[in-house]
């Protein structure tokens, strides 16, 4: 193996730590305690997993959970009730609804109902719109988290050749808003791309967010380039449970020059960022400096 691996872990302990620290001087200096409210409708596994995770470190930070659980035949007015009464409440900085919802809701719908400058996810149509036209927005937390990855590892990205596979509104189009902020020339692939290994050859960074797992393998990869992993996909493998990304990561890691690991790469540093939005929603709710 050649690449190096980007500790994603690591990096995401790291800004936890710096979160709770101004977490400590908002107390301390204001009497303000941020507070994240999560909402989970149904009872799916994986997002049991993940809102449980969530609440753990929002405490451990020193900022207030507030969970919210609703059983999957909830009404989609009963919900939006719930949001406009967080919406309200001055003790929410940050609103997140875990997604995917029950089908019977529109996610749309549901997701702009949110206050805008709550919107810790930044999947509000206003944050969107923000984001791609360069102005102070909310970031979606998983693209955030990949961008301060690459920024420690690369210093600037001025000018490298960025691709990202996937073009969802939650991982790859706010990924590509992200990298092209940074003046990489972005391309973005997806299930039609013509050519994808040699267009994926092309990058210097090379984000892979798909939803299939091992997908990307090393003949995608450009000698010395970085690939990102976003995926998550449990596979049973050798009788075992085993959590794997979208890239090959043997394969990948021996062309590759940095790679993130699935699992301790993009994962930790998701929830990081959810915690860093919504410090920051809370010092914007009060008027006060922003950390950098
Ligand atoms: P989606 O299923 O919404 O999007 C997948 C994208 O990949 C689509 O744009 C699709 O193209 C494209 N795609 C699918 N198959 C191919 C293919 N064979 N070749 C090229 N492109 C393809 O997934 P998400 O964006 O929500 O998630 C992507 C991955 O990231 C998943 O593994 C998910 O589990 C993970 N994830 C991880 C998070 C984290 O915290 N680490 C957070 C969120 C997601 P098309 O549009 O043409 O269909």
């Amino acid at each position: 193996m050649t690449a190096q691996i980007i500790d994603g872990k690591a990096f995401a302990a790291k800004v936890r730590g710096q979160v709770a620290e101004h977490v400590a001087q908002l107390k301390g200096a204001h009497g303000i305690i941020p507070g994240l409210a999560v909402v989970l409708v149904g009872e799916d596994p994986a997002s049991q997993v993940y809102v449980r995770s969530k609440g753990k470190q929002t405490t451990e930070v020193g900022m207030n959970s507030y969970e919210h659980k609703l059983p999957a035949e909830t009404g989609e007015a009963e919900l939006l009730a719930l949001i406009a009464q967080l919406n309200h409440d001055p003790k929410v900085h940050g609103i997140l609804v875990q997604l995917p919802l029950p089908d019977h809701m529109n996610s749309d719908l549901v997701i702009n109902a949110i206050d805008p400058a709550k919107d810790v996810d930044g999947f509000h149509i206003s944050n969107v719109g923000l984001l791609g036209t360069g102005q102070k927005s909310m970031v979606p937390c998983t693209p955030l988290g990949c961008l301060m990855m690459l920024r420690e590892h690369h210093g600037s990205l001025s000018g490298l050749n960025a691709v990202v596979v996937g073009r969802s509104n939650i991982v790859g189009k706010p990924m590509a808003q992200l990298l092209l902020g940074d003046s990489c020339t972005v391309t973005i692939a997806h299930s039609r791309t013509k050519d994808l290994t040699e267009v994926c050859r092309r990058a210097d960074i090379l984000v892979a967010a798909v939803g299939r797992a091992e997908m990307i393998t090393g003949d995608y990869v450009k000698p010395g380039a970085t690939v990102i992993d976003v995926g998550i996909n449990r596979i049973e493998r050798d009788g075992k449970n085993k959590l794997v990304g979208d890239a090959h990561f043997d394969s990948c890691a021996e062309v590759a020059g940095a790679i993130t690991p699935v699992p301790g790469g993009v994962g930790p540093m998701t929830i990081a960022c959810l915690l860093a939005n919504t410090l920051t929603a809370t010092c914007r709710a009060n008027g006060l400096d922003e950390p950098q």
